[in-house]
């Protein structure tokens, strides 16, 4: 029997995919360096631990699995951290997904559901934001993944890859029984970093500028469940697997919210005191991120299933709250 290989499926949306593909019978092999992803996330799932670099070791694990498509999650992905270390976004993102593609040429694997960002477009000029937008990336993180989005319609014509590419606005929650959860070392996303403020764990949470152009002056962005992610994952891998044609669709609820509302209903959710205290923006942060996810409603019948702020961090408090120190080392 074929199974997906699912690079980076031990990270924060990976392993909420996999755990998705699993529960609905799906063979499927997770492969991750563990660099920032945990071998917790995915128990009971086959595991192979390796990097995107090492082409002949991905080409094993593409034969001894019979693997005829792969979810590509592997990649560094935060915004701040990508424009003062510009280098680790290259050479991990682009340089690791051409090896990525390389083994995926030599063993005639042709379906690829990539792992696209909001942060393709840059500063939209309107909202919400369609696929068709201008792409012009403020940070180095989203012009990587723009530079892999072009790349793969590249690989069609000549080796017959056929790629979805999901852009993904601002993941967040975890899966509803709370087993598996969002964890980074150090944290850098707003709603876990929020969390452990409620936790106690930080003294307050730092908001990055309240000068922008929108109505608190704080950032606006769209939060998508993590679980209704991974549904557009298992629609986009099927949609392939039928034959469908390449094609790259947002993925948001269409709402947005500010950084002080984000704020608001962790207080509401977790009924604890959050401070916050204003900073200076972080580089490469554009004010308004909001998205219509009309085109993968329409061609894939995708819908979330839970698009509400509060139930979102709702799920992530309970994750939180019951793993204060994440997964065990
Ligand atoms: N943010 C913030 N304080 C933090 C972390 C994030 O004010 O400690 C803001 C950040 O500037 C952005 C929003 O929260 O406007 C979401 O940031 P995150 O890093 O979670 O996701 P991104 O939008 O960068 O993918």
């Amino acid at each position: 029997m074929s199974s997906i290989l699912i690079l980076g499926g031990a990270g924060y949306i990976g392993s909420h995919t996999a755990r998705y593909f699993k529960d609905r019978g799906r063979e499927l092999v997770v492969y991750d360096n563990l660099s920032t992803g945990f071998r917790d996330s995915v128990k009971n799932i086959t595991f192979v631990e390796g990097d995107l670099h090492d082409t002949r070791g991905l080409e094993r694990v593409m034969e001894r699995h019979r693997v005829d498509a792969v979810i590509h999650f592997a990649a560094f992905s935060q915004v701040g951290e990508s424009m003062v270390n510009p280098e680790k976004y290259y050479y991990n993102n682009l340089a690791g997904t051409l090896s990525v593609l390389r083994a995926m040429v030599n063993q005639q694997v042709q379906n690829i559901v990539f792992s696209s960002t909001a942060a393709v477009y840059g500063d939209p000029v309107r909202i919400p934001i369609v696929e068709t937008a201008d792409k012009k990336p403020k940070n180095i993180y989203g012009k990587t993944k723009l530079i892999i989005e072009n790349i793969l319609k590249d690989y069609e014509g000549p080796y017959g890859v056929r790629s979805v590419c999901l852009r993904y606005f601002n993941a967040a929650g975890a899966h509803p029984d709370a087993t598996i959860g969002e964890s980074h070392r150090p944290e850098s996303h707003l709603i876990p970093l929020v969390l452990q403020a409620a936790l106690g764990q930080r003294d307050h949470l730092d908001i990055f500028g309240d000068d922008y152009e929108t109505p608190d002056g704080t950032c606006v962005r769209d939060y998508i469940h993590v679980m209704d992610l991974a549904d557009a994952h298992y629609r986009a891998l099927e949609h392939l697997q039928r034959g469908g044609a390449s094609a790259a669709y947002n993925l948001g609820n269409g709402s947005g919210f500010s950084v002080r509302q984000v704020i608001e209903a962790a207080r509401y959710v977790t009924g604890r005191e959050i401070r916050a205290e204003v900073r200076p923006r972080r580089a490469g942060d554009p004010a308004i991120l909001i998205a219509s996810s009309d085109r993968i409603s329409r061609e894939l019948g995708w819908q979330p299933k839970m698009p509400e702020l509060d139930r979102i961090i709702a799920t992530a408090w309970e994750w939180h709250r019951t793993h204060p120190d994440g997964y065990e080392r």
